[in-house]
C-alpha cells in the first residue's frame, strides 16, 4: 500500500549525510494538486543519497577553473556595454542572492538589475538585510509586492489542502526573475544552486528544464485548487489577482530569448563561504537569535513564514529545518556525522513559536484549527500516537 504522499514506507538514510528518501523532489508547482503523489530522493547502491553523490562529483571530479572559463565565455556572449542591463539576479538580499549579484557585478563586470518577490511577511532582520543588499551592495532593484489580501486567501488554502502554506509563494518567486527578464528584454536569468545540489530537479546540469517554469496545460493549481475552483470559492478574486502567480506559457516567450542559469554550475558554492562573502561586501548580518528547529541564525530568515515552512515539512517528512542544515554541513565536511545527530537530537522538529501567531494571523486560521489541520498530515508510516496523546516518530531516523 502506498504511504500518505506517495513516498516510499521503507525509510532509508544516508550514509554519509542524515537525508532520507522522504524527501520529495521539486515539482512543478502549478501541477501540484491536492492528490498529487511525489517520488522521493534517490540512493544509489551503496545508501548514498544522490546529493551526497553530486557533492563527491563537485569535489573531485569538476575542474573548476574550467568551469569559470565556461562562465566567462557564456556571459560575454550577453554582456552589454552600453549602459543597459544584461542580466537578472532575484533575491530578497539573503547570503545567495548578495553573492550572486555582487559577484557578477564586481568581479565578472556585468550590469545585473535586481528583483525582489517580496517575502509574505518580512522579518525586521530581513528588511534590514534587503536594505543593505541594495545599499552597501550597489545594485538597482525592483521590488515586487503581490497583494496581502490575496496571498492570505492563497496561504490558507495551501495551508489547508497541501499543508504547504508558501506554496503559492514559491511559485510565484520562481517565475518572477524570468517575468521580469522577459518585460526588460534582459535575456540572462541567473539562479543560484543547482537543484542537484539538494538531490533533486532538473536533468540538464546548468539550467532548467523548460518544464520547471512553462506549464500549458490548461488547469493550473495554486494552494492545491485550480483557478477555477479558487474563482468560485472567493468571488472577488480576479485574473489580474492572481497574475504574479500564473506560469509562463510557450506562447509569452515565442520569439524572445530566456536563459535561466544556475551560477552554481559555475562557481563552486559553499553555504558557509558564501555567508562570509555577503557579511564582507554587502553587510548582510544573522539573525540575532537561533532559528527555531536548527542551530543556524542564517539562512531563510527573511520571511515569517520560513519557519511555519519547515515546520509543515518535518510534520509531512520527517525533515526539518535542523536536518537540512546539518546534511548540508555534514556534505561540506562543516561538522561530522556524529555531530549532526547530536543536533538533531537537540533541535529538529522543535515548534516554531517565534512568528508562528503571525502566521496564523495573516492566514485568519485559530491554532486549534491548525493543529488539526497539521495532525490530519502526518504520514502513518513515520507518526504515531504515544498512549498519552503525544505525537511522536515511529522511528529515530538517524
Ligand atoms: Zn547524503
Amino acid at each position: 500500500m502506498n504511504s500518505k504522499f506517495g513516498l516510499d514506507r521503507n525509510i532509508k538514510i544516508c550514509k554519509v549525510c542524515l537525508m532520507t528518501n522522504q524527501k520529495p523532489y521539486s515539482l512543478n508547482e502549478t501541477k501540484n494538486s491536492k492528490s498529487s503523489k511525489k517520488t522521493g530522493l534517490g540512493f544509489n547502491r551503496e545508501g548514498i543519497c544522490s546529493a551526497c553523490s553530486y557533492h563527491q562529483l563537485k569535489e573531485k571530479k569538476i575542474n573548476w577553473s574550467a568551469r569559470e572559463k565556461e562562465l566567462l565565455k557564456m556571459l560575454d556572449q550577453y554582456r552589454k556595454n552600453n549602459g543597459e542591463y544584461d542580466c537578472i539576479v532575484s533575491g530578497s538580499g539573503g547570503k545567495d542572492s548578495s553573492f550572486q549579484a555582487h559577484i557578477l557585478k564586481y568581479k565578472y563586470g556585468m550590469n545585473p538589475l535586481t528583483v525582489t518577490y517580496s517575502p509574505i511577511l518580512p522579518t525586521e532582520i530581513g528588511l534590514k538585510n534587503f536594505y543593505n543588499w541594495i545599499d552597501i551592495g550597489g545594485f538597482d532593484n525592483y521590488l515586487f509586492r503581490p497583494s496581502g489580501k490575496v496571498s492570505s486567501v492563497l496561504a490558507k488554502e495551501a495551508f489547508i489542502n497541501l499543508l504547504h502554506p508558501m506554496q503559492p509563494f514559491k511559485f510565484g518567486i520562481k517565475m518572477f526573475a524570468s517575468k521580469m527578464a522577459l518585460k526588460f528584454n534582459i535575456n540572462l536569468v541567473i539562479y543560484g544552486e543547482p537543484y542537484l545540489e539538494y538531490g533533486s530537479g532538473s536533468k540538464k546540469e546548468n539550467s532548467f528544464d523548460k518544464d520547471f517554469y512553462i506549464n500549458d496545460e490548461e488547469t493550473v493549481y495554486l494552494g492545491g485548487l485550480s483557478i477555477q475552483d479558487i474563482k468560485r470559492k472567493y468571488q472577488w478574486i480576479t485574473d489580474s489577482d492572481l497574475k504574479s502567480f500564473m506560469p509562463i506559457k510557450t506562447n509569452d516567450i515565442k520569439g524572445k530569448e530566456l536563459n535561466p542559469i544556475f551560477l552554481g554550475y559555475y562557481l563552486k558554492y559553499d553555504p558557509q563561504e558564501i555567508y562570509y562573502y555577503a557579511v564582507e561586501n554587502c553587510g548582510f548580518e544573522p539573525d540575532t537569535q537561533r532559528t527555531d528547529g536548527t542551530y543556524g541564525r542564517y539562512t531563510g530568515i527573511d520571511d515569517k513564514f520560513d519557519w511555519l515552512h519547515f515546520y509543515t515539512h518535518f510534520i509531512k517528512f520527517a525533515i526539518g529545518r535542523c536536518r537540512f542544515d546539518a546534511s548540508q554541513e555534514i556534505r561540506n565536511g562543516h561538522i561530522t556525522r556524529e555531530e549532526g545527530i547530536m543536533l538533531l537530537k537537540k533541535y529538529e522538529g522543535e515548534y516554531p513559536k517565534r512568528y508562528l501567531d503571525d502566521c496564523y494571523n495573516f492566514m485568519n486560521i485559530g491554532k486549534e484549527e491548525a493543529n488539526k489541520i497539521i495532525d490530519s498530515f502526518r504520514p502513518d508510516h513515520l507518526w504515531e500516537k504515544s498512549q498519552s496523546g503525544q505525537w511522536k516518530l515511529k522511528e529515530k531516523l538517524f
